[in-house]
């Protein structure tokens, strides 16, 4: 395959998250079931493990951007190193997190040499929060936002938007990018095993813009080719807002995106239902490229082979979902 991760529909791929752990302290309705079970510490790919994969993505094939998620990423003992090592892989290093104990990691990951990083955040309402979340934290996370932006990093916010649960909450999120220089996305409500999820929660990418533009006008803005986001700016004001259109617009055209699950199992999408053990692989002594290439050569043209979202394809969106939750797969 040479030197570039490029599938059936030529679409080149440079960037790779990799999920460093399932578990987490918060527990999103949208993301992880009650019911969760979490993987034993012996299947969770190792610091050296990690370095090893990764090196192969970056020096074998061209990989440029990786973006350390979870479960929470901030839980795991040595992701502050799993970082260092990553950053010294010369790549562009980013990490998402709930943030709820990032004031404890931020002098440590700066020095690692980290940027940017992502705070997972969908209300301001801290009852609210706890409703979303399944635990309290709304102070520390929203304190820990603030944090980041005097610490210099630049910071996007993540919000997934739920119909009847914070579709309320737009205009306050909008309000951060008036004094603030960060990025807010809007994510869609998407579809994962055991997420409740129904076409009716969805929080339209239209209806966002609807409602924001009822108040304020907005200019859109360069969006990068490979970018999720369709980003916007209130003229004049510090930061930017962006939607993520993943139900009503997917963006599957330019992905240029692989995953590795906590426990090494490549995805070239979010919503596949087959994966590849990178893991045992390398555990036996087997040589990943091969399985890699194979993996990448076997990505569908849109959503992991699943109909579009759209409302007469619902009933077999939620028959074919792959049977991991979101924070089994890492965001
Ligand atoms: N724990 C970290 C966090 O919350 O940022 C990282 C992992 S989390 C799975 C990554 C991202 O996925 C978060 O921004 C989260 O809001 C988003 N996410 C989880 N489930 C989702 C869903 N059903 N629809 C849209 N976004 C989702
Ligand atoms: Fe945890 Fe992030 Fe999932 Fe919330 S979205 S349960 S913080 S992994």
């Amino acid at each position: 395959m040479g030197g570039s991760l490029i599938d059936s529909h030529k679409r080149v791929h440079r960037s790779l998250r990799i999920s460093v752990v399932d578990k987490c302290d918060l527990r999103c309705t949208y993301c992880m079931p009650e019911d969760q079970l979490f993987l034993p510490k012996k299947d969770l790919m190792t610091r050296e493990e990690i370095e090893t994969i990764a090196r192969l993505f970056v020096e074998r094939y061209g990989i440029t951007k990786i973006r350390i998620t979870g479960g929470e990423p901030l839980v795991r003992p040595d992701t502050v190193d799993i970082v260092r090592d990553l950053i010294a892989l010369h790549v562009k290093v980013g990490i998402t997190t709930n943030a709820l104990s990032l004031h404890k990691h931020i002098d440590e990951l700066i020095d690692a040499g980290l940027k940017s990083v992502n705070v997972s955040l969908d209300t301001f309402d801290a009852e609210r929060f706890k409703k979303i979340t399944r635990r309290d934290g709304f102070r520390i996370v929203h304190g820990n936002i603030l944090l980041a932006l005097e610490r210099g990093l630049r910071v996007k916010v993540n919000m997934v938007v739920m119909r009847g649960v914070n579709d309320d909450e737009l205009l306050r999120f909008v309000d951060l990018t008036r004094e603030h220089d960060l990025h807010v996305r809007f994510i869609e409500f998407m579809p994962f095993a055991g997420n409740k999820w129904g076409r009716e929660r969805v929080y339209t990418y239209s209806e966002m813009l609807g409602h924001i533009g009822s108040v304020h006008s907005f200019e859109k803005l360069d969006d990068d080719p490979h970018s999720t986001a369709k980003a916007y700016r209130v003229p004049g004001w510090k930061g930017t807002f962006a939607v993520i259109s993943t139900v009503t617009e997917p963006f599957c055209g330019n992905c240029d995106r692989l995953r590795l699950t906590a426990e090494g199992k490549m995805r070239n999408c979010l919503f596949s239902r087959d994966e590849t053990d990178l893991l045992t692989a390398l555990r036996n002594g087997e040589d990943l490229a091969p399985l890699i290439e194979a993996n990448v050569l076997g990505k569908h043209a849109m959503l992991g082979g699943l109909p579009q979202f759209k409302p007469e394809c619902e009933e077999e969106v939620l028959h074919d979902l792959s049977t991991r939750p979101m924070v089994s797969i890492g965001g």
